[in-house]
């Protein structure tokens, strides 16, 4: 059967290692290579954005036309705290994926606005703002498959108009995590860990991705929580099989934070 869409009007999907969040404010080879993912995409006609800092007991969409920039950390310079998202939202694509993941209830949170995992990468992919954009929170009640199967529901997105993205760390262990005061050689275990998920996304083994809690030990210190990582379900899930997969920033943060972004299509 042909094809209903060309791959020239298909977005692709994007999962980012975002790190620190002070990379928000940085000029390093990681938001340099953001910035450079923006400039060659088409203009997408919204974001819908999965951060591992929306990470609650049920699934929710920000539903509201101007979501706030918000500033879920602390100890950061005041510098931070001033930096200001005023991406729009977008209702319509809210009704969207409401309409797609039916019948799973879908909260409209009219609360909730961009974390700094949405934020602090698209401030250098799309500096002016100007594209609407919509969260999707993690349900943390839920196993890693059910995450992988709402990315498969959402892939229809991609072809009208939607950048669907992850924002998380393929590698998150912030307690071996050398808080940027000196460079630091990374784990063995954190690069053998990216180096098996980097092989299994290019052979295409979303079970093993997905599965990843029966990968070993590499996989336990990379994983110790599963909010980092489950955003690169959502992006493997709306993966589909001829997409090119490319690797367009990379690096090892402190240690044991990956940089990795993955992109799909
Ligand atoms: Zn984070």
């Amino acid at each position: 059967m042909p094809e209903l869409h060309t791959p020239a009007t298909r977005m692709p999907t994007i999962f980012f290692g975002h790190g620190n969040p002070m990379n928000a404010l940085h000029d390093n080879a990681w938001t340099h290579g953001w910035a450079a993912i923006g400039q060659r995409l088409q203009r997408p006609r919204a974001v819908l954005s999965v951060s591992a800092h929306w990470y609650l007991p049920d699934t929710a969409v920000t539903a509201t036309a101007a979501p706030r920039t918000i500033h879920d950390f602390g100890g950061f310079p005041r510098e931070l705290f001033e930096v200001h998202y005023p991406a729009p939202g977008d209702l319509e694509l809210v009704r969207r994926v409401r309409e797609l993941l039916n019948p799973l209830p879908v909260r409209a949170d009219p609360s909730w606005g961009l974390d700094h995992g949405t934020w602090s990468v698209l401030r250098h992919v799309f500096p002016a703002a100007d594209v609407p954009v919509v969260q999707l929170s993690i349900d943390e009640s839920q196993p890693p498959a059910f995450h992988y199967g709402l990315g498969r529901m959402l892939r229809p997105l991609r072809d009208e108009g939607i950048l669907l993205i992850g924002s998380g760390d393929v590698v998150h262990n912030l307690h071996s995590y050398a808080w940027g005061r000196h460079p630091v050689e990374p784990f063995d275990w954190a690069l053998r860990f990216e180096a098996k998920a980097r092989e299994l996304m290019l052979r295409g083994d979303h079970q093993a991705l997905t599965d990843y809690e029966a990968l070993g030990r590499d996989a336990e210190l990379s994983i110790p929580t599963p909010d980092h990582y489950l955003p690169l379900l959502y992006v493997l899930g709306a993966s589909h099989e001829g997409d090119a997969v490319t690797f367009p920033v990379e690096g090892m943060d402190g240690g044991s934070i990956s940089m990795l972004s993955v992109q799909f299509g």
